[in-house]
């Protein structure tokens, strides 16, 4: 069973270039990864989201993920010993057991500008192609708010063993149903799944 990899030491930081091109209605990023720019901020863990919606690695957890062999992820280097990462491929999860919304879906780019949940239940829908042992991809939808929209990030269960205990700091290897961040808990919560309000 694959892992939820996520994060819990993220400071104010962001990586998204000066001139990063945007939605004009919903502000979200069009071209989130071509886009990337230069580290600004802290991103004091070895793997960070940062504000605007990158996921940042040092190069220590780089480093030990390509020991590892893992598959799937390409990166830019952000700074001097960190870089921006992303899984190629995605899979679908099911959030139709989260307290989790998604909101302010924008006609023009046809997303939603908006994830929020908390103490919620993240899993793997169904019928999805399988994520390989060493592989890491893309879970969607993403989560958070604005320019601040991530996709989650699946890993698979022997790269997750391999690279479980190695003392990477803020990183969390997490089964599934995974819990989502409660500090972004929306109040009062709604079971409202996917539908433009
Ligand atoms: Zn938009």
């Amino acid at each position: 069973m694959p892992k939820f990899l996520t994060c819990d030491m993220c400071a104010s930081s962001n990586a998204m270039s000066e001139t990063a091109r945007r939605c004009p209605d919903c502000g979200r990023f069009t071209h989130p990864w071509e886009d990337v720019g230069k580290l600004t901020g802290a991103a004091p863990g070895d793997l960070c989201a940062t504000w605007d919606g990158v996921y940042v690695m040092s190069l220590k957890f780089k480093d030990a993920l390509d020991d590892a062999g893992v598959i799937g992820i390409e990166y830019k280097q952000v700074a001097r010993t960190r870089f921006a990462v992303r899984p190629v491929d995605h899979v679908h999860l099911d959030i139709s057991q989260a307290l989790y919304q998604a909101k302010d879906f924008c006609l023009r780019c046809g997303r939603f500008a908006t994830f929020q949940g908390g103490g919620t239940l993240i899993q793997l829908l169904e019928g999805q192609r399988p994520v390989g042992p060493m592989e890491i991809v893309r879970g969607v939808p993403g989560f958070g708010n604005g320019a601040f929209v991530v996709d989650q990030l699946i890993a698979g269960d022997a790269l997750a063993n391999q690279m479980k205990g190695k003392g990477h700091r803020g990183v969390q290897w997490l089964e599934f149903p995974a819990q989502v961040d409660p500090a972004t808990l929306v109040y009062p919560p709604k079971r409202v799944i996917g539908v433009p309000e």
